[in-house]
């Protein structure tokens, strides 16, 4: 349950950038990797909760999963890891390196545009 320390440290960060720009934040992507992947319901509730009383306070987020990838030692092949096969899908060999996992990433922050 690394959520709410998750979603705090979002928050926080979009607090920041908001302040810079004087303007409302609307919406957030984040992006998150298979290791330390955020389960969307517990982070939704878990945004809310920390965004209560803030400027960030009703966004909307947006959770990405960024898929493993793996790398096949035998023919190089590096492909998406599917949990369920385990092995390389072009030769079939199961004798394979996961390549780093994506990090949590916030993406993108949009604010409300005054002008339109
Ligand atoms: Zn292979």
């Amino acid at each position: 349950m690394h959520e709410t320390a998750v979603a705090q440290s979002i928050v926080e960060t979009i607090l920041v950038e908001a302040k810079k720009i004087d303007k409302k934040p609307i919406r957030a992507k984040i992006s998150c990797g298979q290791f330390n992947a955020l389960n969307d319901e517990v982070m939704e509730f878990a945004f809310d909760v920390a965004s209560q009383d803030t400027a960030c306070k009703g966004m909307k987020l947006e959770i990405h999963h960024v898929p493993l990838r793996a790398n096949c030692k035998k023919c190089q092949n590096e492909f998406e890891f599917d949990i369920y096969s385990g092995s390389c899908p072009t030769c079939g060999n199961s004798e394979i390196e996961f390549v780093p996992d994506a990090p949590l990433l916030l993406e993108e922050i949009e604010f409300e545009d005054e002008d339109s």
